[in-house]
């Protein structure tokens, strides 16, 4: 039998801390030591004898209480009322509480209040009470478990997997009721990171949390947030979803909506039979195709991207195949030296080209962003280097002159560790100087991991190899950071050419980017030059080399010697 203590008195740890603490709200004496007896082995018993008492004990430890046996005959309070306050208290709400009574009649009212069970009086056997109340224990503490990793814990939505469980259930509970999969963006989320500090992007990303609940919870809807600034929201359909993206925004960033744009993907597929994680797949894609637009904030996954999409599929599908079957070949675009009168050959870049037994000629424009995507880019960008690797040794061969071609290095090769040796291997298995094999490599790619790619930009330098920085103009890397990237060569993005010979160009953009170049002392080549108007201004401006229809498409290697011939041919006489 335990001693009775003041409950004030109850020091804040008492006994065992291993044993699991069960309140007992029990007024009548041999009601109380009855089970007090029945339990006491397994567990530290903390006895109160009327409602005050077990207001003073829950209070002062609620999270110490594993479980609450509650008579419902107490002398200053009735049970009921006590149960209905504990389960309205957030501090309380989650501890199982198991009700002691001889009357029947209530224990509908006390299961409505929260009640998790009974135990009728006189009680039954000591086994039968430990048997419940131990399976009780257990099943509170596995829910709380639950409980924890089904909620992010910055915003209280779902996390990524509870919520596919539930998407899932919805269907099946609901399978007529047309929903909608969306993906909820929040546009350079990353630059409100920086320059408004993490607690204010936090702050953020939990009212986004709590506007889309509150706009979608009613109807049944539910959400998670998928990655630091995605969110994933499942719900019946909407129709009008300007509307549904204003109440957010307004609801999420109040007086700060100029600053934070967010973009919605939807994907309106009704048909249930669709993978759940493929509607929202779709949702992604059409979020993606608005990414960096100032005017569209909501896309919607449509048939042409769908037929994108099922292409894409095919084309990954093919990919090995298309590798085994040598289907992938080499083209070669040359480089002008545009400083002597008369143009001359200084090099060339090496593009692949898949040429598919059904599907016909695929550029590269679709199919190298899709390997980027999953890895494959680097299976491939081997066997490209692998090829022209061993076509410059063949061209030394058969015209005793070395051509150097750059390769293009996706931003996928640069993050390899064995990225370096590969090349070597390469470029010394085939009898070549490293400075034989120019490696082009986009500007974009400074910028997105500078530290990483800066240092292995650095060991490929010291090899030997020529570093050419592509598509250089389009990436915004600041005239800072240009002045202490390790570069050989810049390549003038196509867009410049583009640009200015348009319409509306301004030739001045173009001066500037010449006038950096200049200050880096780093030469330039201008891509996609195909006129000699064009050629002209470029020469004007300073521009040392060009690449481009001008001079001659992308050609397969025999065709490309044509070049090699002529310009031996000029500048001495070929030595076949
Ligand atoms: P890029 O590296 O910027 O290559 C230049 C692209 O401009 C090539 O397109 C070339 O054919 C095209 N081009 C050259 N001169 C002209 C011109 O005067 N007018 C026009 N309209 N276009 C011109 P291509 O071969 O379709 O390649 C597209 C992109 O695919 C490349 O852009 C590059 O990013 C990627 N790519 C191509 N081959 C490879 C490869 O082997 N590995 C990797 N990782 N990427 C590659
Ligand atoms: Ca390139
Ligand atoms: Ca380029």
């Amino acid at each position: 039998m335990i001693e009775e203590i003041p409950i004030n008195e109850i020091p804040a740890n008492p006994g065992d801390a291993r044993k699991r603490k069960i309140l007992i709200v029990e007024d009548e004496f041999v009601n109380r030591e009855i089970l007090i007896a029945m339990l006491e082995p397994e567990y530290e018993v903390i006895p109160a004898v009327s409602g005050e008492d077990a207001e003073t004990v829950l209070l002062l430890r609620p999270g110490e209480i594993s479980l609450v046996l509650l008579d419902l005959n107490l002398p200053d309070r009735h049970g009921l009322d006590i149960l209905r306050e504990l389960k309205e208290d957030m501090r309380t709400s989650k501890i199982p509480v198991i009700v002691l009574t001889s009357d029947r009649d209530s224990e509908v009212e006390c299961l409505n209040q929260g009640a998790i069970d009974f135990i009728p009086k006189p009680y039954p056997v000591p086994k039968v009470v430990q048997a419940r109340v131990r399976r009780i224990i257990e099943l509170s503490e596995d829910r709380d478990l639950i409980r924890d990793t089904e909620r992010d814990h910055l915003t209280g939505l779902y996390t990524r997997e509870y919520f596919y469980r539930y998407a899932a259930q919805y269907d099946a509970f609901n399978p007529d009721v047309p929903t909608d999969a969306l993906v909820l963006d929040v546009n350079h989320f990353q630059m409100i990171n920086e320059r408004f500090g993490k607690q204010y992007a936090d702050g953020v990303l939990i009212r986004i949390g709590q506007a889309i609940v509150s706009s979608v919870g009613k109807s049944g809807g539910i959400a998670c947030r998928r990655s630091a600034d995605t969110f994933l929201i499942y719900c019946p359909h909407i129709s009008d979803y300007q509307s549904f993206l204003n109440g957010i925004v307004s609801a999420a960033c109040g007086a700060d909506k100029g600053r934070i744009r967010i973009r919605l993907g939807v994907c309106s597929e009704h048909d249930k039979s669709v993978e759940m994680q493929t509607r929202f797949d779709r949702a992604k894609i059409a979020a993606d195709t608005i990414r960096g637009s100032f005017t569209d904030l909501i896309a919607f996954y449509d048939n042409v991207m769908h037929e994108k999409e099922v292409y894409a599929e095919h084309l990954l599908d093919e990919f090995q195949a298309a590798v085994d079957g040598k289907q992938f070949s080499v083209y070669f675009q040359p480089k002008y030296d545009i400083r002597p009168v008369k143009p001359v050959l200084c090099g060339a870049e090496a593009l692949v080209r898949w040429i598919h037994p059904n599907l016909g000629f695929i550029s590269p424009g679709v199919f190298i962003p899709l390997f980027e995507d999953n890895g494959m880019i680097r299976i491939l960008d081997r066997y490209v280097w692998r090829e022209t690797v061993m076509q410059i040794a063949e061209w030394k061969k058969k015209f005793g002159c070395i051509v150097p071609v750059s390769v293009n290095v996706s931003r996928v090769d640069m993050l390899d560790p064995d990225l370096v040796d590969t090349l070597c291997s390469l470029v010394r298995e085939n009898g070549l100087e490293f400075s034989d094999l120019h490696l082009e490599i986009t500007e974009s790619a400074y910028t997105e991991n500078a530290q990483q790619i800066i240092s292995t930009v650095n060991r490929l330098r010291e090899s030997g190899f020529i570093i050419e920085m592509d598509d250089f103009g389009a990436g915004y890397s600041s005239l800072n950071m240009l002045s202490t990237l390790p570069v050989d060569v810049l390549k003038l993005d196509m867009m410049f050419i583009r640009n200015i010979f348009s319409e509306n160009g301004n030739p001045r953009m173009l001066k500037v980017i010449f006038e950096i170049a200049d200050t880096l002392s780093v030469p330039m080549v201008a891509e996609g030059v195909d006129t000699a108007e064009q050629l002209a201004a470029l020469r004007e401006m300073g521009c040392q080399m060009v690449q481009g229809y001008y001079f001659s498409p992308p050609r397969p290697a025999n065709e490309f010697e044509n070049h090699i011939r002529e310009w031996l041919h000029i500048a001495e006489p070929a030595t076949v």
